[in-house]
């Protein structure tokens, strides 16, 4: 079985300084391909440089909503000068999106969402797929998708939510991204719209060092979880699981044509 994890930030702990030794692990897992989305733009370069080194690894590049205090002025210069080189491995604009789950992020809000439809024309000028972050947001992120038409659309990452609020996003274009939150027993709601759901919307992600799995709480997440995440997935579903495997690689490759390309 073979696998693409379509959103894992390796260049933090533990990827960061042992990536060949990572990436062996991933592999003899199946995970062939990693892309990996920047948060701030001072990480553009160096995520940039794990995709020039790494073969298994792809960038996106973009302004996460929650690092705010990394957030600077010619923030969208950056982005936007890195996009018109068109580096052969960036398959993506993110990780951007939307982020009211404390008051205290909440209070950004107009910043937030400034900063995304700042972005969301970037996508649309260089012709590339968003990766989204939404958490209490997935309304309004819906509203605000609609307005910006991209040809490219993109995927909601780390989804949790309801089949409504999720067919929304589907309904538009959009894929959503499915990780660690399925395995735990008690995300029952997340559990029965990924069930429920067209196979053909979706895609698998860990969002590691982030959401470990249930029974690898407090451990660093990786990209070898992949599997473990398919392997409930296919508990989920109806599908025959090697079907699911093979759309759901296919699925990644139509959302991020540039995985296949380079
Ligand atoms: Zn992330």
């Amino acid at each position: 079985m073979k696998f693409i994890d379509t959103h894992c930030h390796y260049d933090f702990p533990p990827f960061e300084h042992h990536e060949a030794a990572e990436l062996k692990r991933a592999s003899q897992a199946g995970v062939e391909k990693i892309i990996v989305p920047a948060v701030s733009s001072a990480r553009f370069s160096a995520v940039m440089a794990l995709a020039g080194r790494y073969q298994p690894l792809y960038a996106a590049l973009g302004l996460h909503p929650v690092w705010t205090e990394q957030h600077c002025d010619d923030d969208i210069d950056q982005l936007q000068q890195w996009l018109q080189q068109q580096p052969a491995k960036l398959v993506a604009l993110g990780e951007t999106g939307l982020d009211y789950f404390t008051p205290q992020l909440a209070a950004y809000s107009g910043q937030q969402i400034s900063r995304l439809k700042a972005q969301l024309s970037l996508a649309k000028r260089y012709d590339l797929p968003v990766i989204l972050h939404s958490r209490r947001t997935h309304d309004l992120l819906a509203g605000l998708l609609r307005q910006a038409k991209l040809p490219a659309s993109g995927v909601i990452h780390g989804f949790s939510g309801s089949l409504s609020q999720a067919m929304a996003f589907v309904k538009l274009g959009y894929r959503i991204g499915v990780g660690g939150t399925i395995t735990y027993p008690r995300a029952a709601k997340t559990r029965n719209t990924i069930a429920a759901l067209p196979l053909h919307a979706l895609v698998l992600e860990t969002d590691a060092p982030d959401m470990p799995l249930h029974g690898f709480q407090g451990q660093p997440n990786r990209p070898e979880q992949i599997a473990a995440v398919w392997r409930v997935l296919t508990e989920l579903r109806s599908e025959p699981a090697e079907q699911i495997a093979q759309t759901l690689w296919n699925n990644s490759l139509r959302l991020f044509p540039r995985l296949a390309a380079s």
